[in-house]
């Protein structure tokens, strides 16, 4: 066994703090990483606060990942010793199903495994997550991280940026398609680069009239205050794509009817309560569908990074140490990040 520490959560309601455990040995197939940066992600919050659920403690959260392979298995090629490397959402899946064969892993029928509150194939106890030094994975679904962007603005990409590629890339966003972001959060503010680099023209959506410089610089071509009717009511029809990031219960009505004819509006928050449903005519009159989308493939989330690598992306983050974690996710909750919290994991260490 490998010896780990970890910042873990012990309980739904009480302080994540430092925990030492143990990884499995590494395997055949599996690749070892220590840890430089893990990413805080609002999903870390709602899963480790029971929100989605209950789950079994101590937790370790963090699926935003890089660090440097440190061993690799006897059958493993696409990776060597010193290889910059990232792990997402996912740690393991079927390989059978339908969905697995057409590289959507995360769609798997039986179930992914989470790279925090899964079980773990190899040993049956619980996956635990990315806030931590070391973490052992197997090879297929290790990424390849491009050396030449900042490490630790990288992490976020591994969840942040695939969960709004994936649906830009579903919905085929390019030049002259109109899309709107609502919530400039970890997930937005990269929904927003993705989106202005694939051509797109970009209105962002937010509650924070103090986010509406940083919309623009981030690359958005209009920022409207969603709490305004008026400025609501003159955007309406205009947008083929919306991804709503927001992480608790809104009016979703008024934000469907911003959608052109044929327009999708596709849920990416993941609001432990539901939100009030729109009415019949809100997508009868203009065909407008409703819809939601997970994550991306391991095959994706690589293109995602090829792309971001070419086109110099990374996430603006806010590095913290270890000791920052219970800060950050009340500062999280209120809004208050530009745009993801960063974990230092050398910290950890100290
Ligand atoms: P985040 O950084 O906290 O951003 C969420 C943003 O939503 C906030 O910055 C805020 O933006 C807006 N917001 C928050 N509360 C709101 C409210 N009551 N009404 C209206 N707007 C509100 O969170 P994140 O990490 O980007 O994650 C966002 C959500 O996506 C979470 O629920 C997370 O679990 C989920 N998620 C889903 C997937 C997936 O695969 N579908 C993957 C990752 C995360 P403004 O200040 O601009 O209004
Ligand atoms: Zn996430
Ligand atoms: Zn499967």
């Amino acid at each position: 066994m490998i010896p780990a520490i970890g910042i873990a959560a012990h309980d739904a309601a009480g302080p994540l703090s430092p925990w030492s455990f143990e990884r499995r040995d590494v395997g055949t197939h599996d690749v070892q990483i220590a840890v430089q940066y893990c990413g805080i992600c609002h999903s870390d919050l709602h899963t480790v606060r029971g929100e989605w659920g209950p789950i079994s403690y101590p937790q370790v959260p963090g699926h935003e990942v890089v660090g440097r392979v440190t061993a690799v298995g006897g059958s493993v090629s696409g990776f060597k010793v010193g290889d910059l490397v990232g792990v997402g959402c996912m740690v393991d899946s079927c390989r059978v199903c339908d969905s697995c064969k057409e590289g959507v892993e995360q769609y798997c029928d039986n179930g992914m495994t989470g790279t925090y509150g899964g079980t773990e194939k190899e040993t049956g106890r619980p996956t635990q997550g990315g806030y931590s030094t070391a973490i052992v994975v197997n090879q297929d679904f290790v990424l390849r991280v491009p050396e030449n962007l900042d490490p630790a603005g990288v992490a976020p990409l591994l969840c942040a940026g695939i969960t709004t590629w994936s649906p830009l890339r579903h919905w085929k966003v390019g030049p002259g398609s109109r899309v709107g972001i609502v919530g400039l959060g970890g997930l937005g503010h990269m929904g927003v680069k993705l989106a202005v680099a694939m051509g797109a023209h970009v209105t962002v959506f937010t509650t924070s009239e103090s986010k509406v410089e940083d919309a623009k610089r981030l690359g958005a071509h209009a920022v409207i205050i969603s709490k305004d009717p008026k400025q609501m009511k003159a955007a309406r029809n205009t947008l083929d794509l919306i991804l709503d990031t927001v992480s608790a219960p809104h009016d979703i009505e008024a934000e469907m009817a911003l959608l052109r004819l044929d327009g999708v509006l596709c849920l990416l928050g993941g609001s432990p309560q539901p939100h009030p449903s729109p009415a019949p005519f809100t997508f009868i009159l203009k065909r407008r569908s409703l819809a939601g989308s997970l994550i991306g493939g391991i095959r994706e989330t690589q293109e995602m990074l090829d792309f971001c690598g070419q086109h110099g992306i990374t996430s603006d983050i806010e590095l913290i140490t270890a000791g920052d974690v219970n800060t950050a996710y009340e500062r999280m909750l209120k809004s208050d990040v530009k745009y993801r919290f960063v974990i230092d994991i050398k910290t950890l260490n100290a």
